[in-house]
């Protein structure tokens, strides 16, 4: 991949964009569109849609969703101890031992989330994953007072992994799902752009919100754009990976092409 190209991948990871605090990476989305579509707008929602010939007929949806998984302040005790809720659907067993960046109004806070050390877990504890409520993040400090000075209730967080390439063209991030397919969104547009005498169609980009948080922002676009045909881009699971099965979820390989829906949801 072009390393420009790799370049806006890495904007896009860098901004942070949990389930309702979009602001952010729309921003970068909404300035890399401003150079392949014809006008760029963003609804009530937070969703940025952009137009290739946005008069023309038929007209067709591209769409993937900006939103991250995250966490939210909730408490802060005695001790400078935050405790969070999540934004979207984690597995609490990834989570201890994890660094987060808590974005606060002066930049991110780097924290390290806690639970209860292995070695005085209860023998009917063992081998559990812990609760979220029996975790918190440890920024550091000694006292509520010191950190409160540093962050906020009602802050959001993210897990502080960043893009970084791995053997040959993969890369390893958090927030892949679904920043991979905003990019590769991103890329189709661009392409488009790039041969739009040929194109008859209107193409409607969208980077849609809240989808960790329901699915939200594809329908309030979809409304918006009303396209004949819409295409939504997002991650799935492989099952060139250890413990998972062709049997079960079919024969879908890293590099092996796009996995493709069909069935009643998705077909007219
Ligand atoms: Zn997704």
């Amino acid at each position: 991949m072009e390393e420009s190209r790799i370049a806006f991948l890495q904007r896009l990871i860098n901004s942070p964009s949990p389930s309702g605090f979009e602001q952010r990476v729309q921003q970068v989305i909404r300035e890399e569109m401003q150079l392949y579509t014809d006008e760029q707008r963003t609804d009530v929602h937070g969703n940025v849609i952009a137009a290739l010939n946005p008069n023309a007929n038929p007209r067709v949806m591209l769409t993937a969703h900006c939103d991250e998984l995250g966490f939210l302040v909730r408490f802060i005790d005695e001790k400078g101890f935050i405790y969070f809720a999540t934004i979207g659907g984690f597995d609490p067993s990834t989570l201890p031992g994890e660094r987060v960046q808590i974005h606060t109004a002066n930049g991110p806070i780097l924290g390290v989330i806690g639970r209860k050390p292995v070695h005085l877990l209860q023998s009917d504890e063992r081998g559990k994953a812990p609760k979220l409520s029996e975790m918190w993040i440890d920024i550091g400090v000694n006292s509520k007072e010191e950190a409160q000075e540093l962050v906020a209730i009602g802050s959001i967080a993210t897990r502080a992994a960043q893009l970084e390439k791995l053997h040959g063209d993969l890369v390893v991030s958090r927030a892949l799902d679904d920043k991979s397919g905003v990019f590769t969104v991103v890329e189709a547009m661009r392409r488009l752009h790039g041969q739009r005498e040929k194109l008859k169609a209107g193409v409607f980009f969208v980077s849609a919100v809240q989808e960790e948080v329901g699915l939200r922002g594809a329908h309030t676009s979809a409304f918006g754009v009303d396209p004949l045909i819409a295409v939504a881009v997002d991650v799935t699971f492989t099952s060139d990976h250890p413990q998972t099965s062709k049997h079960e979820i079919g024969d879908i390989r890293l590099n092996g092409g796009p996995v493709i829906s069909i069935g009643g949801r998705i077909n007219p």
